[in-house]
């Protein structure tokens, strides 16, 4: 890490969060002054062997927060993830010091709704936007126009990551509506939510909220077959291509469904 130090922090995990054998959210003190918009990502590393391995995580946590939070899923043959899933609180991590992406809310088109679609960690970027207008509104700074729509799906009710966070708020707000849906809710009689995969429900949410295209940004975040199948619904609904904004996480290669 050392010799890196002009272009990274030494980042310091304080808390960390396990949902399932597979999913984690953590803390982390970046180490330095680090600026973002909400629905940027870091580019979070470890050094092995000489050689520094590093990846895009989106940010969870809003800017008005002085720590980064991720939400993270461990990849069994990835080259990173495996050494992130085995560390702990008081363990470091280098962290870019510049934040990077473009996948921020969209305040300016004259689009007051905003449809949000992800896969599982794809809710990184949206409860970003969401802590942020949070914040935002409660000062009386956000207008207050805008609507938030959001829609996760995951394969099993413990793998949405900040369902309680969101539900609670949705309970609050008159601008959040948040629905996550289960995939295999089979393994886990006791879900009464949603379920199907995001791509399911699409429709069915677009109507029961009667958002029309013109009126609405959709944000796709996450698995490339949910942002694929996603954007093709959308568009044959009437979406416009410049009224959709992406953020894919990998490239597949023998990808499993999306969850
Ligand atoms: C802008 C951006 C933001 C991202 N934000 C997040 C985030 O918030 N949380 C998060 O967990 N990941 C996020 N990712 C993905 C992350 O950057 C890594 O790709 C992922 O953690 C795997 O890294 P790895 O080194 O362990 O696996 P790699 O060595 O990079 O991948 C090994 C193989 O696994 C495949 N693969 C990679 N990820 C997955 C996956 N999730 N499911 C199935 N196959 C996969 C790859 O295609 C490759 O074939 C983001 C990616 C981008 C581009």
């Amino acid at each position: 890490m050392s010799q890196t130090s002009e272009k990274h922090y030494k980042a310091k995990i304080v808390s960390r969060r396990d949902l399932s054998p597979d999913l984690w959210v953590i803390r982390v003190h970046p180490g330095g002054n680090f600026h973002y918009v909400a629905g940027q990502y870091a580019t979070l590393g470890e050094e092995r062997d000489g050689k520094l391995i590093e990846r895009a995580y989106s940010i969870a946590s809003s800017p008005y927060e002085e720590d980064l939070e991720f939400f993270i899923e461990l990849v069994h043959q990835g080259s990173l993830t495996p050494h992130l899933y085995n560390k702990k609180p008081g363990e470091m991590l280098s962290c870019r010091r510049i934040a990077k992406g473009r996948f921020t809310l969209d305040l300016k088109s004259g689009r007051t709704h905003h449809l949000m679609l992800a896969t599982v960690t794809g809710i990184a970027p949206f409860v970003s936007y969401v802590r942020t207008y949070y914040h935002d509104w409660k000062k009386s700074k956000a207008p207050g126009e805008h609507q938030f729509y959001i829609l996760q799906g995951a394969s099993h009710p413990n793998e949405f990551g900040f369902r309680e966070e969101l539900e609670k708020m949705a309970g609050e707000v008159p601008w959040l509506k948040y629905v996550p849906t289960a995939s295999r809710p089979w393994e886990v009689p006791s879900w009464t939510g949603e379920t199907g995969r995001v791509d399911d429900v699409i429709r069915k949410y677009t109507d029961e909220w009667k958002l029309e295209p013109e009126k609405t940004s959709a944000y796709l975040c996450g698995h490339p077959n949910m942002v694929d199948q996603g954007r093709g619904i959308l568009q044959r609904a009437g979406w416009k291509k410049e009224a959709i904004t992406e953020e894919v996480y990998f490239i597949p290669s023998d990808a499993p469904p999306a969850r």
